[in-house]
């Protein structure tokens, strides 16, 4: 006989467990997940933007903290983007509280130098705005800037294998974001057509 996968099963019903809810996802929940996990292993959204301005002021000298701020929370509206963030963040906490299984719970607890799934999970969020994100992404990770040498320093205590890559790209995306917009709005300047996109 088939089970109708929202009716416990006998074990279940024996157990206590309720019929099951009909998994739909809940687009604001991961949107607010994903800010509070953030601000919750000490990322402020203003020092991502701190690392925009540091990437593209020498582009656009005119670049204001508010411009980059704002398309930082731009980059953090995608989804793709929500989905890397706590992925990321889930394994380090679950690495910090020593509850993964060995040996992925010592490479990630020691951000382990051949463990490169952290880069590759960051580059989800790069890609999103294209190649000039992935340009802009070897940089901050060579040079570490500002809140990037506070996420590498490993005598802090807390695991932030994951977290310092995808801050990285995150304001790495933000940058590629600025670039394109600036290359519209000169355009509108000349007066070629805009093309449909996101302002
Ligand atoms: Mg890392």
């Amino acid at each position: 006989m088939m089970q109708n996968p929202e009716q416990p099963t006998p074990k279940e019903e024996k157990m206590g467990i309720p019929e099951r809810q009909a998994y739909s996802l809940n687009s604001r929940k991961v949107a607010e997940a994903t800010r509070s996990w953030l601000q919750q292993r000490g990322v402020q959204i203003e020092e991502i933007a701190e690392l925009v301005l540091f990437l593209q002021k020498k582009y656009y000298p005119g670049l204001t903290m508010e411009e980059c701020i704002h398309n930082v929370e731009k980059v953090l509206e995608k989804r793709e983007v929500q989905n890397a963030v706590l992925t990321g963040i889930q394994l380090d906490v679950l690495a910090e509280e020593g509850k993964l299984l060995s040996p992925l719970q010592e490479m990630i607890k020691n951000d382990e130098g051949l463990y490169g799934v952290d880069e590759i999970l960051a580059l989800s969020i790069v890609n999103v705005y294209g190649s000039i994100g992935l340009t802009n992404f070897g940089y901050v990770d060579k040079l570490k800037p500002g809140v990037l040498e506070r996420l590498n320093d490993k005598n802090l205590g807390p695991v932030h294998t994951f977290l310092d890559d995808i801050v990285g790209a995150i304001a790495s995306a933000a940058s590629s974001r600025i670039a394109h917009n600036k290359q519209s709005e000169r355009e509108v300047e000349i007066e070629l057509p805009k093309e449909p996109g996101d302002d």
